[in-house]
């Protein structure tokens, strides 16, 4: 049976919603540049059938059981933790609203919360039916384009802009909180992006996503040629470089800029500024994950200066408290995000505790999720009489060094890419 209703493995130390779940994949709005499609594609194109998943049945065996059941989910579920619908999928897509909105209707009777990612209603009838029996919650509304006719050809059979606009107002008066995703953030579908600020701010949103436009060579290649034609073979080059292009990178900071100024909390991945976004989730949801941005933030607020050590213990004694104890699962955050990594483990196991992933993410920058890979924070450095050698605390954990400033997302980008390159387990400098 697919496994639709999980542990939000992706995000960890990014989202603060640690299960996600994804009813019906692929999904039916038809967005070009969709990982989940290509992805879909791709796993087609390899296999001979496509992994086309229905979920249904698992989310609802796992609602009807998670009291008594053993697993992460479970676990995550008994605990009060919300579930993110959907990362792979949109709910509210024709091929999903059937099936999702009698399971949102469960999950609330269950008193399970829920946070939302969507492009907007594809019936409009069913948006009233959904406010009436939901609790306020968090809603990240996705947004990139100036021009409907633009996004028309880009994201085919999605709620128009006007739409979505309209929706973020409902959305507030209903108490819901929102935010964008500005993402991708592509120079030529948002040629006048302050409009597009102030209309998202005037709307009610409190916050925005910023996140330039990746495609691998594997999600490239599936790209039908009309498809290809309507990217432009140009947009497809810049989003395929492991480093950004300079336009890309150039209108990505203009749109962090122009969100900060009119009062956005503003999220990129791996940034390094302070940043209120994810306490907007936090209003909603009383058990919540740790993420990267709450360390960062507390760097920030107890006024450290650059270079100051940051080590594991104080990494660990603000995350800590925000996991389940005990020993789970796990193991399957590396497996999602760094498999070349793990392979070479000997005697690799899933089962260990949350602690445990904490100190292993720490330890090793070329998991995705690790602290160095953020704007903020590098692996500090001594002089050493055979050169540079890393400085570690107590217990042989390498100390990280704070930068309040930040370093520059081309330097960032840069410095991961080499990471990705490291030949073995080893810690060294990246942001
Ligand atoms: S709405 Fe989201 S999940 Fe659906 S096709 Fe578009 S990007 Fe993919």
């Amino acid at each position: 049976m697919s496994q639709q209703l999980t542990a939000y493995y992706g995000e960890f130390l990014i989202s603060p919603i640690p299960l996600e779940l994804s009813v019906i994949e692929p999904c039916s709005m038809g967005c070009l540049y969709c990982f989940a499609v290509l992805g879909d594609r791709h796993h087609a194109a390899k296999s001979g059938k496509s992994k086309a998943r229905n979920g249904s049945k698992q989310a609802v065996n796992l609602l009807a059981d998670y009291q008594n059941r053993n697993t992460l989910e479970a676990q995550l579920l008994r605990d009060g933790y919300p579930v993110l619908i959907s990362n792979r999928t949109d709910p509210f897509s024709l091929s999903n609203r059937t099936a999702a909105i009698p399971i949102m209707r469960l999950m609330t009777e269950l008193e399970i919360p829920i946070a939302f990612q969507t492009k907007g209603f594809s019936r409009p009838d069913d948006m009233p039916e959904v406010l009436e029996f939901l609790k306020p919650s968090c809603w990240y509304i996705s947004i990139a384009f100036n021009d409907d006719d633009l996004r028309a050809k880009i994201e085919l059979g999605a709620p128009s802009l006007g739409d979505r606009l309209r929706l973020i107002e409902t959305l507030r008066e209903h108490g819901h909180s929102v935010v964008v995703g500005i993402n991708p953030c592509v120079p030529e579908w948002l040629p006048r992006p302050l409009e597009l600020v102030r209309q998202i701010k005037a709307a009610g949103a409190e916050g925005a996503w910023v996140q330039c436009l990746h495609l691998s060579s594997s999600q490239e290649k599936q790209l039908k040629p009309r498809e290809r034609e309507s990217l432009t073979q140009a947009l497809i080059d810049r989003a395929k470089k492991k480093q950004y292009d300079p336009a890309d990178l150039e209108c990505f900071k203009t749109v962090r800029s122009l969100c900060q100024e009119n009062g956005l909390e503003v999220y990129s991945s791996g940034q390094g500024c302070r940043s209120g976004f994810w306490e907007i989730y936090r209003r909603h949801y009383p058990k919540t994950f740790p993420t990267m941005q709450d360390f960062i933030n507390l760097c920030h607020d107890e006024g450290l200066e650059k270079g100051a050590i940051v080590t594991f213990d104080d990494f660990h004694e603000l995350m800590s408290p925000f996991l389940p104890e005990g020993e789970l699962s796990v193991g399957h955050y590396l497996g999602a995000t760094a498999h070349n990594v793990i392979r070479d483990i000997p005697n690799w196991t899933n089962r260990f505790t949350y602690d445990a992933l904490l100190a292993m993410i720490w330890d090793e920058p070329r998991y995705k999720l690790s602290p160095a890979r953020c704007e903020a924070l590098s692996y500090a450095l001594a002089e050493g009489e055979d050169g540079n050698a890393l400085i570690v605390d107590e217990n042989g954990m390498p100390c990280m060094a704070f930068n309040p400033e930040p370093c520059g997302w081309g330097d960032l980008y840069e410095a991961i890419a080499m990471i990705e390159e490291l030949p073995e387990l080893s810690a060294l400098e990246a942001g």
